[in-house]
């Protein structure tokens, strides 16, 4: 089986932990997270696109619920409107009748002209200078004081409305609360039926004789910009004049527009004609034009003046919201999206019946999802922080895991290595029983095994030893009785049959390889006599030194045999015949000369002869012995070769 490159046990450890646990538990993190943020996003797109519904049902309903309210508001002005009518008509056809509530008011003459009322209780009175004062003037100025209650009833009963009035076909105006100076305030002549809080209600533009409403306009008595609601007043079928009660577009605004709405939805109001009747400060930042609302009364208002055509958010095509808004309000769409300046708005539109004004809704998207923003931001926090946690833990369990692996490893292989150490000493003399307590089963069983192992190695080679030691002795022995059954046991040099043996090799290798071989024999002159005069055992010291002459005057190649009695060969390998003659002269010179401690002087007879191509040991032992005979026939101590 293959299990690829070699590893230590610790990056074996350590790699298992990675496929087994480390790569899978990272693998199912990370899948988990994408679940989790996949799952955020596709949450909120859902949430959102169901919260733009929601806001378009709920805030179409909302829109209604407003624009009825504003009716009613609207309404109830028209009603009371309808009753200053009511009360006006009934005045103009009883002109017998006098009602003075204040007692008798003060009229005067101002320096332009103008015919007024001095005294400030009730409304105030203006004629105009282009008008004649005669006794009919002055008694319609007096009557009129009968309408001042119900002016200020009017007035009073509704936080909406500012001012109440009355303007005659000839220039007179009753107007509540009552105006300082009002004859400076209007000039000396004003032309009411130009105005168009009058002639709007005139039988051209309002045949049916009902209370109708102004678009904005700048007030002439000094109450800034503001809408009506005016009525006619006939005296059968002539127009006596139109009543009035004011609403300023600031009361407009902020008692009838501006409320507390979800999403931060605001509402405005344009004219049946599409210019801004009322706006508050949020859509001025929108459509990028200034609401009006108040005005510095500089000049006399001598004509009518409405908004300029800026206003008109149909007509004005110069501001991006506008040129966008145009289609939609002449589409009469109830929602329509639109984005200005890279915000998205939703805007929904609804028709004040009353009026016939467009009141709109207009939400910023932004607020819509500002609880889901927040919401997703909170579940990206809760997610990042979850990574954040996730990547500790896992670096944590990553260290954990190459701490364990290290510790695991160490914990198995500080026994193995232990082991593997005192396998080192196996067969030494530092070999100890190994002791390794691991506590895991395998390793201790190893332990125990090797224990066993190394016990029974020690018999065994104790046992081996014994053996060899034995085998050793026997040797020794049989070497010794071997060399004893060669060596002659008096002088210690080898026997005759171990000159036949060194003889037979002898003559292989000269045959074998053509070198020469000499043999010399010695043989002691007149032994028998020093047996005989000195006795055997000075014989045997005799011997003893004679070979010990010979012995230290041979070289080491030589093999110096006792060849029985007196008698001696000294076999030399790779000698010459001349140089074996040589060598036995010496020796001959020596032993002569040699005194052996003793008064007798010992010679020796030698021959010498050289292995012959063809020879065979018997031969040569033959020829030499020849040489030796000799010797002793030509009167002893001396060498012949043969
Ligand atoms: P030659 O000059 O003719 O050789 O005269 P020789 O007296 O030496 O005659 P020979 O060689 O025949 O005599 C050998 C003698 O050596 C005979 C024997 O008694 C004696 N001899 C043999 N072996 C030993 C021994 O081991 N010790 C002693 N002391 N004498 C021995
Ligand atoms: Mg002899």
């Amino acid at each position: 089986m293959d299990y690829g490159s070699k590893l230590n046990l610790n990056t074996l450890l350590f790699n298992h932990h990675k496929h087994t646990v480390l790569i899978p538990t990272f693998v199912i993190a990370v899948l988990l997270f994408i679940l989790y943020f996949s799952a955020n996003t596709y949450i909120y797109n859902l949430i959102k696109s169901s919260s733009i519904e929601k806001v378009k049902t709920h805030g179409h309903d909302m829109l209604l619920e407003k624009s009825k309210y504003i009716g009613n508001t609207l309404g109830e002005v028209s009603r009371l409107s309808q009753i200053l009518q009511k009360e006006h008509k009934h005045f103009f056809a009883n002109p017998e009748l006098t009602y003075l509530p204040y007692g008798t008011p003060i009229f005067k003459v101002a320096h332009n002209g103008v015919y007024y009322k001095s005294n400030k209780t009730g409304s105030s009175l203006y004629y105009s200078s282009d008008t004649k004062i005669t006794d009919k003037e002055k008694n319609k100025a007096l009557r009129s004081e009968a309408m001042d209650i119900s002016f200020k009833n009017i007035v009073e009963s509704n936080p909406n409305i500012v001012a109440a009035y009355f303007n005659s076909w000839d220039n007179m105006n009753r107007i509540y609360p009552y105006i300082d100076n009002v004859y400076n305030l209007f000039g000396l002549s004003i032309q009411i039926p130009d105005y168009n809080f009058y002639y709007l209600a005139d039988a051209k533009h309002n045949p049916k004789r009902e209370s109708v409403w102004t678009g904005a306009y700048l007030d002439p008595a000094g109450n800034g910009w503001m809408v009506s609601c005016i009525a006619p007043i006939y005296n059968k079928d002539f127009l006596e004049g139109v009543t009035g009660i004011d609403i300023t577009l600031e009361s407009f605004i902020n008692n009838i527009l501006e409320s507390k709405m979800p999403w931060n939805a605001t509402l405005f109001m344009l004219d049946d004609k599409g210019s801004i009747l009322a706006m508050p400060k949020k859509i001025e930042k929108i459509v990028k034009i200034e609401e009006l609302i108040y005005h510095e009364y500089t000049t006399n208002i001598n004509r009518t003046i409405e908004k300029p055509e800026e206003y008109n958010l149909i007509k004005n095509k110069n501001t991006p919201f506008s040129y966008k808004f145009a289609e939609y309000y002449k589409n009469k769409t109830k929602i329509f999206e639109l984005t200005v300046n890279s915000i998205d708005y939703i805007l929904l539109q609804t028709t004040v019946k009353e009026t016939g004004w467009r009141l709109i809704l207009i939400i910023e998207k932004n607020s819509i999802f500002h609880d889901i923003y927040k919401l997703k931001s909170y579940a990206d926090i809760i997610g990042y922080s979850a990574i954040v946690f996730a990547i500790l833990f896992y670096l944590a369990f990553l260290l954990y895991t190459v701490k364990r692996s290290e510790s695991f490893a160490l914990r198995i292989t500080n026994p193995i290595r232990e082991l593997s150490r005192q396998t080192t000493f196996v067969g030494t003399d530092k070999m100890t029983e190994p002791f390794v307590k691991s506590n895991i089963e395998e390793i201790d069983k190893l332990n125990s095994n090797f224990t066993k192992m190394v016990s029974e190695l020690k018999i065994g080679k104790n046992n081996l030893i014994k053996t060899e030691r034995r085998r050793q002795i026997y040797e020794e022995k049989a070497h010794i009785y071997h060399k004893k059954s060669l060596t002659d046991p008096l002088t210690g040099v080898y026997n005759r049959s171990k000159a036949e043996d060194v003889m037979s090799h002898e003559i292989n290798l000269a045959k074998l390889y053509g070198q020469p071989l000499s043999l010399i024999m010695l043989d002691i002159d007149h032994f028998k006599e020093i047996n005989d005069t000195l006795g055997h055992a000075v014989g045997d010291e005799v011997l003893v030194e004679f070979i010990k002459v010979i012995n230290n005057n041979s070289r080491s190649n030589d093999i110096v045999i006792r060849n029985g009695g007196d008698e001696f060969l000294i076999i030399c390998p790779n000698t010459e015949a001349k140089d074996a003659a040589l060598h036995a002269e010496n020796i001959r010179s020596l032993i002569e000369s040699n005194n052996y401690k003793k008064d007798y002087n010992v010679t020796s007879s030698i021959g010498v002869t050289s292995y012959q191509t063809g020879d065979t040991k018997e031969a040569i032992f033959k020829r030499v012995d020849k040489a030796l005979y000799i010797a002793k026939e030509k009167g002893r101590n001396c060498v012949v070769s043969s």
